[in-house]
């Protein structure tokens, strides 16, 4: 829980001795509260005081991060409800292997995690983590398929097993991979946390109900160890829905520390559209780890849309990158399109000009991902903008053509940008990018 100022003066020596810059102690206890200063700044802070501050900065999500260069994060989530702020780290989406299945089935899912990429407005989407479970007698089994996944796809693993000694030594054989145990157990989790600290990977708790789970959460966290998921034990689709936002709400309205962990969910109801329904659940309502069964090209590539709608920030528009585009194989004198950096906005314009077969130029300044009328209205889509960027790019000596063609809603620029850029001739597009075929075949051939 954030701490206010008042609060935080309490904590300090009171000197007012102005080593940290400000004039009192309680000037600078404000800009604490404010995120404008750092407790280390006050080289007279109190052990009592570093800790006390250093619980209130801790994300009330911890932050998990998975994988051998840390590079999966999880939680670290500060809000309830999107539009609030953002949502930081989107829910990981994992393929489940059991150690029962044949090996051309395991080669197969191997491959996918391994190879799998989607591309959505210029983001690469992949999958995130290989499950791994031991369903048959044979540890070592289990262990060898766990070193197998790992190696073969480079992914964090999610390592289920009944047995904690297997799960021990699959650890030891992964160790460095940063990956996630699951205790099969409250009993086993009491042993398991060691084990998963010596090894460097995050523990999953489980528990018959949300109360034992709170109580188990905070008795491994008093021991010190603190990287931990959470795996609820929801009876329906209802439940499941529920108990994670009953959780999150703890988490981040109360202070809830022990439900302040990223979520693990395994979903298996043996039916592809149930599942499809309580992956959805997840996704939307503060998974952390959803472990899919196995593979459906369809249900992948709809649940990572899903996801990232919902874990783009809504300040930050996706952007791609400012600068001139050659849609197809442009020669100097193709034509010469204009359009924002808004990731929407590019894809549709430049897919609708390869719909046209004709190889262009695409000119795309920097409008801060916004689309063309927001642009425009902020000041970052006009004549003088587009005509320095044009100059900056260096295209007046790429290209020999000197017509620009513009977005229709933006005709009124046409006339400044003409006269900021001399010798050239500015043609109005169509508002809508889905007319620029025939726009192209009236005006351009
Ligand atoms: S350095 Fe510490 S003791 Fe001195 S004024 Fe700042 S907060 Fe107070």
């Amino acid at each position: 829980m954030a701490l206010t100022g008042l609060q935080i003066q309490k904590l300090l020596p009171a000197t007012n001795c102005k080593e940290c810059g400000s004039n009192t102690c309680l000037a600078f206890a404000m800009k604490l509260a404010a995120k404008k200063a750092e407790l280390a700044q006050c080289p007279y802070a109190s052990e009592e005081a570093k800790r006390v501050l250093g619980a209130a900065s801790e994300p009330p999500v911890r932050c998990i991060e998975l994988g051998p260069e840390r590079e999966l994060k999880l939680g670290g989530e500060v809000v309830l409800y999107r539009h609030e702020k953002t949502f930081v780290h989107q829910t990981a989406l994992a393929l489940n292997l059991n150690d029962t299945d044949a090996p051309e089935s395991i080669e197969g899912t191997l491959k996918t995690v391994s190879e799998y990429l989607l591309e959505r407005v210029g983001q690469k989407l992949r999958l995130d983590m290989v499950a791994v479970t031991q369903k048959g007698p044979d540890a070592k089994a289990f262990v060898a398929l766990a070193g197998q996944a790992q190696s073969r796809t480079k992914r964090p693993l999610v390592l289920r097993s009944p047995d904690a000694g297997a799960l021990a030594t699959a650890a030891a054989a992964v160790k460095g991979s940063r990956s996630v145990l699951c205790a099969p157990s409250p009993e086993a989790a009491a042993q398991l946390w060691r084990v998963a600290r010596e090894n460097g990977h995050a523990l999953a708790l489980t528990a018959p109900d949300l109360n034992q789970l709170v109580a188990l959460a905070a008795e491994i966290k008093a021991q010190g160890f603190n990287d931990l998921f959470l795996q609820f034990t929801p009876f329906s689709l209802a439940e499941q829905f529920q108990t994670n936002s009953i959780a999150r709400r703890a988490a981040l309205k109360d202070g809830c520390k022990p439900l302040g962990y990223p979520t693990l969910r395994f979903v298996d109801t043996g039916n592809l559209l149930d599942d499809t329904i309580e992956a959805t659940s997840e996704i939307t309502k503060y998974g952390g780890i959803c472990v899919l069964p196995h593979f459906d090209a369809a249900q992948v590539a709809s649940l990572m849309t899903l996801r990232l709608n919902l874990y783009t920030d809504p300040q930050k528009p996706i952007q791609v990158e400012p600068k001139v585009y050659a849609i197809g194989e442009p020669k100097p004198d193709s034509p010469i399109f204009v359009t924002t950096n808004f990731s929407l906005t590019y894809f549709i314009v430049s897919g609708e000009i390869e719909n046209c077969g004709l190889s262009s130029w695409l000119v795309v300044p920097e409008c801060e991902g916004m689309s063309v009328l927001t642009a425009w209205a902020a000041g970052k889509f006009s004549g003088a903008t587009i005509a320095k960027f044009i100059k900056e790019a260096g295209l007046e000596q790429q290209v020999s053509r000197r017509e620009l063609v513009i977005p229709g809603y933006v005709a009124q620029i046409s006339g400044e940008l003409e006269e900021n850029l001399p010798g050239w001739k500015v043609l109005v597009g169509p508002q809508e990018a889905g007319d620029l075929e025939s726009f192209v075949k009236s005006r351009l051939q």
